[in-house]
């Protein structure tokens, strides 16, 4: 299967047009023109160019031809969660089992894994 990311000149999303051309880029898989205000819902096309005209205008030369909107980063963190207890935050059936973090359902990165990972480690100490 081939992955195509898809890529958008900042000036043309605010004004809802395609990239005729893109700038050069460091993302490895590259990206390939398309609009990005049509694959995202509009709720959150409203909001990004909110957010982009009011950064374009308090930074110079934010929304420039050279700025370009590279999408989509998705969530890969676990879709399933292990159940545990809120107060012991053992496994509910399995008794000295922590499910902990990302790939128990947790966490979605590293700040709130480590945070994760403190607080059953401490829960673990207590018990
Ligand atoms: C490419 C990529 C980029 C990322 N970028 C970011 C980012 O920019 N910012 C951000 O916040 N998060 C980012 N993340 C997510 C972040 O890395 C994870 O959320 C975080 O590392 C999860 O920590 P964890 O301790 O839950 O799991 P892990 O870090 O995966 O630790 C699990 C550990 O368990 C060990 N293990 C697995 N099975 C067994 C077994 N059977 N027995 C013993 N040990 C075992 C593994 O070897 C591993 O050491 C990124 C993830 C990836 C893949």
């Amino acid at each position: 299967m081939t992955m195509v990311t898809a890529g958008n000149r900042v000036v043309d999303f605010l004004k809802g047009k395609a990239s005729q051309d893109l700038p050069a880029t460091s993302y490895f898989p590259g990206i390939h023109e398309a609009r990005i205000d049509e694959l995202l819902p509009e709720w959150i096309v409203s909001r990004m160019r909110r957010g982009l005209t009011l950064f374009g205008k308090q930074m110079r030369g934010y929304n420039t031809e050279n700025c370009d909107l590279i999408g989509f980063e998705t969530r890969t963190s676990s879709p399933v969660r292990i159940p545990r207890d809120p107060q012991t935050l053992q496994h509910p059936d399995v008794q000295g089992l922590y499910p902990c973090a990302e790939g128990a359902g947790y966490a979605g990165g590293i700040v709130s894994a480590a945070l994760d990972g403190i607080r059953c480690a401490d829960a673990l100490a207590a018990g």
